[in-house]
């Protein structure tokens, strides 16, 4: 397995709870948009607890990000990245799977699930590529949606925002449901990636499915 020491180079928050850390990029060390690696904190008793992340950056970027929501209910992994910052060492290992993608679509995303198609949508944009492209973000509350601007930039009015409670006009109140879910199917969309919590991930499959959409178009973590 591949292992390196990588030194965090810049940390800041993008939301109340969601850290972005720039680091160190290995030599030769390349992923497809959409991948993710296993990460530990290089510090005494923490080197072996392994957790996956998704890159956030893109391959031509000199550094590697990650874009990380931190549970401060208990101390798991995550609230010990609350302490990790500038000059701090992560450890990554191989990339791997995730989110394959296979070309412009529909993209679903709940809370963090959308760390996989940030880099996707960044790729997208870059290469003059997004348009056709739609992302529908499901979030507990307005102040959950990460990178709002930078969405907003490169999608216009394809970037779709529903939160169970919303005072923004630009952000519906509720839940993603057959029914909203039916207003983006349509037969000039082909692909559909899911990605968030098991039960929001499991819930968007069957809509899709219900609503017609063949599985081998839907799109969920590998
Ligand atoms: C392929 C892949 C890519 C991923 N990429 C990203 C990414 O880019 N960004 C990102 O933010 N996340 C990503 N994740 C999710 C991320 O790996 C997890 O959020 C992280 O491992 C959680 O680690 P933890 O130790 O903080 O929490 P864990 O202990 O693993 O707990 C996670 C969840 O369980 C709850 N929980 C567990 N134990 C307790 C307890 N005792 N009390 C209360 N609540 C508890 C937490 O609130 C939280 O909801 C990815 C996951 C996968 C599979």
């Amino acid at each position: 397995m591949e292992k390196h020491i990588v030194k965090v180079l810049a940390t800041r928050m993008v939301t109340h709870n969601v850290k972005q850390f720039d680091i160190q990029k290995p030599e030769g060390y390349k992923f497809i948009p959409g991948q993710a690696t296993d990460v530990s904190i290089n510090k005494p008793g923490l080197e072996e607890d392994l957790h996956p992340f998704t890159f956030t950056s893109l391959n031509d970027w000199e550094n590697l990000q990650f874009t990380i929501k931190i549970y401060t209910d208990h101390d798991g992994m995550t609230n010990k990245l609350r302490d990790v910052n500038t000059g701090d060492e992560l450890i990554i290992h191989d990339v791997w799977g995730a989110i394959n993608y296979k070309g412009t679509g529909l993209f679903i995303a709940g809370g963090a699930g959308v760390t996989p198609f940030i880099a996707i949508l960044r790729q997208e944009f870059k290469d003059g590529k997004i348009r056709g492209s739609q992302l529908l973000f499901a979030n507990k509350s307005v102040s959950d949606i990460i990178l709002r601007n930078e969405f907003e930039v490169m999608l216009g009015d394809s970037f779709i925002n529903i939160a169970d409670k919303s005072d923004d006009p630009k952000v519906m109140e509720g839940h993603i449901d057959k029914a909203l879910l039916a207003k983006y199917v349509s037969s000039d969309m082909k692909y559909y990636y899911v990605c968030g919590p098991d039960q929001f991930t499991e819930a968007m499959v069957n809509d899709l499915k219900e609503l017609g959409v063949a599985e081998s178009n839907i799109i969920i973590e590998q």
